[in-house]
């Protein structure tokens, strides 16, 4: 019944989240740590919260719903569900990861590579070709991101995770720049999707959050023992907000990506501007691919600016709407630069090999109106 739904819909709905004993049409926030046995040898629900809580498990089948899989593990941010992927390794085994990553992912995929795995890094938008070359005997994981963070490069995740399950290796996407609403990962035959709720999901830069849905019950069950082990659980009050945050997902992220497009166009027609990334661009290289992999091309847009190494900063800081800050995703519109923020725990090397260089400026479109945006970005631009 669900698949004929739209997709504001199924943000409202999904996961059926009414609290069952008194009718509330929001659940209950539990924050109770432990929950009664109602004699030695019966145990309840939920036992204990690192295991399962009540409202995360309403979240959980929520977002389980709108990715379309069999079950959702939610953890305290983003980083902590990608640690979680790589506990399934056995040390020694290799991941290739992308080499446009978000700067956290970049940072644990170097960090394990030092002793624990095997780590290689390809242009994942080239598709299979560029994965097979970097392919070992002992590839078990596939690491992919699209749009990639800061510069928006699509991956086929149809390719490349059907070369993944034909070589014995997981796959595993963040997810988080394309929405639940935009991609549907596991539809495309990858194993996990992952989601930094921090941004879209959650939406109000208020929660730190992070998913992981698979189809599969096997790797479910395997994840749920790392999670238990670890510990990194998604807390019930952060749990509650985040399924507040996901049942209006689908009118902030439709502003969002709107905004965005309006943006990238203005942008690409600026003398002041030498290259706009947004695979929503006719000439984004995977501009295709995005509009056959994607429902919209995401709110994220970098871009590359004329002039000395000084003007990206002129222009953040002329920026009136535009608040300088990490993160994206929240209604609210940010700028940044990557090579200083959200991409600092990248070595200059692997900065280079991403083409994460010269005058790149990332802005994450927020919920304003579009010429707003655009008029603020045009006043910054003439102060470059
Ligand atoms: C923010 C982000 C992460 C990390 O998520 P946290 O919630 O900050 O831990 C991972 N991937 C992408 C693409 C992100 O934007």
């Amino acid at each position: 019944m669900t698949k004929k739904q739209g997709n504001s819909t199924r943000c409202v709905h999904a996961g059926d989240t009414h609290d069952a004993a008194t009718g509330g049409v929001m659940p209950a926030i539990h924050q109770s740590t432990t929950f009664a046995y109602p004699a030695m040898r019966e145990k309840p629900e939920h036992i204990y919260t690192r295991e399962s809580n009540p409202t995360r498990d309403a979240f959980e089948r929520a977002l389980t719903e709108l990715e379309g899989g069999s079950r959702t593990l939610a953890f305290a941010s983003g980083m902590a569900a990608s640690t979680a992927v790589l506990e399934l390794l056995t040390p020694g085994d290799h991941i290739i990861g992308p080499a446009n990553v978000y700067g956290g992912s970049f940072n644990m995929l170097r960090v394990a590579g030092e002793g624990r795995f095997e780590v290689s890094y390809v242009h994942q938008n080239e598709g299979p070709p560029a994965l097979r070359a970097a392919w070992r005997k002992n590839t078990r994981l596939v690491w992919m991101e699209t749009p990639s963070n800061p510069l928006m490069h699509i991956t086929d995740l149809k390719a490349l995770s059907e070369l993944c399950a034909a070589n014995g290796a997981l796959s595993c996407v963040d997810s988080t720049l394309a929405t639940p609403l935009a991609t549907r990962p596991l539809a495309l035959g990858v194993d996990i999707s992952m989601h930094s709720i921090t941004k879209y999901i959650a939406g109000h830069s208020d929660v730190l959050g992070g998913t992981l849905t698979v189809s599969d019950s096997d790797l479910a069950g395997r994840l749920m023992q790392v999670r238990n082990r670890t510990g990194g659980v998604l807390a019930p009050l952060d749990s509650y907000l985040a399924l507040r945050g996901l049942k209006t997902m689908e009118l902030r992220v439709r502003r969002q990506f709107s905004n965005a497009s309006r943006v990238a166009e203005e942008l690409q027609a600026h003398g002041k501007v030498a290259q706009v990334h947004y695979p929503g661009l006719a000439d984004h290289p995977q501009h295709a691919l995005a509009g056959k992999q994607m429902d919209g091309f995401g709110a994220i847009v970098s871009f590359h600016l004329h002039g000395d190494e000084n003007a990206p900063e002129r222009l953040l800081n002329a920026l009136e709407l535009f608040t300088i800050a990490e993160s994206l995703g929240g209604v609210e519109s940010l700028a940044g630069f990557p090579p200083l923020m959200s991409h600092a725990t990248m070595t200059p090397e692997a900065r280079r090999a991403a083409g994460i260089t010269g005058n790149l400026v990332r802005l994450s479109c927020g919920i304003e109106d579009a010429a707003d945006l655009v008029t603020d970005l045009l006043q910054a631009l003439e102060q470059v």
